[in-house]
């Protein structure tokens, strides 16, 4: 696919500058780092790196931003919500520049990227911008001798963090209900993808909003990411990333006593009851594995399936993994890009040869090649519950099926993981579907489909998995703090 003259003008301006109080800056110390390429290892384009004075910088500016009187705590509620539906018609503008950003930086497909990420990013912030002039307090009775009220005000400076993994949604997913609640923010992209929110900086200041309300920063997460979760001026932090970093954040973050909210890691199980029909669940669960390259924190990556049907389910399985076309995400027939970055493809292949060792069977894929930084997907059999791969978040494309004989005995299974993000069921039962919905403890749980969200509906985490919902009305108790007004009228 031939680049658009405006993806490779933006690639070429390099160093590209940190948004920072509506203006674009070089990092303090001129340190930049480069993004490269995932589907051929070359580097795409040089942005500058943000540390700790640069993240300083940034946090003053959102804090100015928040103050009372300022530009943007005295804009009234309607005035508000239009910069956002502003920025989402940019987005919508620029779809197919955001789109080839994306995928040259990530690596995954085009198409996904049309059909889904940038859908759904427009679609949330139009969805929080509607908030912004339905969101209330309320009015409380007490007695005559009082007016009782509460008013759900902007918790400040908010400092989010954001993996590679879905880096345009996850910006935006992110910025929605942070600028709906009137907060202001610092957003730290993650370093393998700084690209498409640099854009989306772009497209912000377009939009008009006020100097400093979001200022996106690219840098490391041991150095910008840590400096805005040790920053006192920040309120908040929300992180979407692995659990390890996550219960860093949250021991840090007890120093200032900041608000937290983690999206984590998972392990999700995707299970096929025996009434299912496998025509849907079949590809449903495989793709529940392995859509963008398996690199889902909700990825469906432990199969259930019953012991009647497990041989006719994994030879189907391991013709969809023969027959999925793998390539460079510009290409429009591509089914699966590569992964994200060399070091995700030393992961995910050692996870494959780990499962190897301990005894599992690899019927398919696990390969990775020369050039770029693919890995063919994976497909195991003979695999316990006990083995790593079962147990681990691989983050790459691995179906790990797993057999089971009862229902009893798979709820308790599938419960049994430190994790608890989401949970597939496949039946024709409505009855089995709702008592298995009920059993499972997971923030999601989809039948008979998988990968589905909705701006208006919450997604978050059970267990190590995190806490706190992002999407729909619940994510607006992140962003606030209830104030509570007791008014004498004696
Ligand atoms: P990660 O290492 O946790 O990184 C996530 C973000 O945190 C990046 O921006 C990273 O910056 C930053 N970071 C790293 N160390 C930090 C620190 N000490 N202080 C502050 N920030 C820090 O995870 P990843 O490798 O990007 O993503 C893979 C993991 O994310 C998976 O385990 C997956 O489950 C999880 N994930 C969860 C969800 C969800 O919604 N629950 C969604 C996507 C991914 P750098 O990039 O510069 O290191
Ligand atoms: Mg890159």
């Amino acid at each position: 696919m031939k680049l658009m003259t405006e993806v490779v003008n933006f690639l070429e301006a390099g160093p590209i500058k940190l948004f920072i109080n509506g203006t674009w800056k070089e990092s303090n110390d001129g340190a930049t780092f480069k993004s490269y390429n995932p589907a051929n290892g070359r580097e795409l384009a040089e942005v500058y790196e943000a540390k700790e004075s640069d993240i300083d910088d940034a946090v003053q500016a959102a804090s100015l931003a928040f103050e009372d009187g300022s530009e943007w705590s005295n804009l009234s509620a309607i005035d508000r919500a239009n910069l956002m539906f502003k920025l989402a018609d940019l987005m919508e503008r620029d779809f197919e520049i955001i789109a080839q950003l994306e995928t040259l930086d990530n690596g995954k497909p085009i198409n996904d990227v049309r059909a889904a990420d940038l859908p759904n990013a427009i679609e949330n912030i139009r969805y929080f911008a509607g908030w912004v002039t339905k969101a209330t307090g309320q009015t409380i009775p007490y007695s005559n001798d009082f007016f009782n009220y509460t008013r759900h005000e902007p918790v400040g400076v908010v400092g989010q963090i954001i993996p590679w993994n879905f880096p345009f949604m996850m910006a935006a997913w992110k910025i929605a209900p942070a600028l709906a609640t009137g907060c202001t923010i610092v957003l730290k992209p993650a370093e393998q993808t700084p690209l498409s929110a640099l854009y989306m900086a772009k497209l912000i200041e377009e939009s008009g909003f006020p100097k400093g309300v979001v200022n996106i920063v690219n840098g490391f997460g041991k150095t910008a990411g840590d400096a805005l979760v040790k920053h006192p001026l920040v309120n908040k932090i929300a992180f979407t990333g692995s659990t390890q970093v996550g219960k860093s954040i949250m021991k840090e973050a007890a120093n200032t006593m900041k608000r937290v909210t983690l999206e984590l890691g998972g392990k999700s199980p995707n299970i096929i009851l025996p009434d299912a029909d496998l025509d849907k669940a079949i590809p449903g669960v495989f793709f529940g594995a392995v859509a963008n390259q398996g690199e889902v924190c909700n990825a469906g990556s432990r199969v259930f399936i019953p012991d009647e049907i497990y041989d006719e389910v994994i030879e189907k399985l391991v013709q969809y993994a023969k027959s999925l076309k793998v390539g460079d995400g510009l290409d429009e027939q591509i089914e699966m890009g590569p992964l994200v970055s060399e070091r995700q493809q030393e992961v995910v292949t050692s996870y494959v040869s780990k499962g190897i060792e301990e005894g599992a069977k690899l019927l398919v894929g696990g390969e990775k090649t020369d050039e770029g930084y693919f890995v063919s997907p994976a497909v195991f059999t003979d695999v316990t519950d006990e083995m790593t791969i079962a147990k681990e978040e691989i983050f790459g494309p691995v179906v790990v099926p797993l057999r089971y004989k009862t229902i009893d005995e798979v709820v308790k299974r599938a419960n049994a993981s430190p994790y608890g993000l989401a949970a597939g069921i496949w039946t024709e039962n409505l009855k089995q579907a709702h008592t298995l919905a009920n059993k499972l403890k997971a923030g999601t749980v989809w039948v008979n489909t998988y990968n589905i969200t909705n701006p208006a509906a919450p997604f978050g985490g059970f267990k190590e998995s995190g806490f706190g919902r992002e999407m729909g009305s619940y994510a607006l108790e992140n962003y606030t703090e209830v104030k509570n007004v007791l008014i004498s009228l004696e």
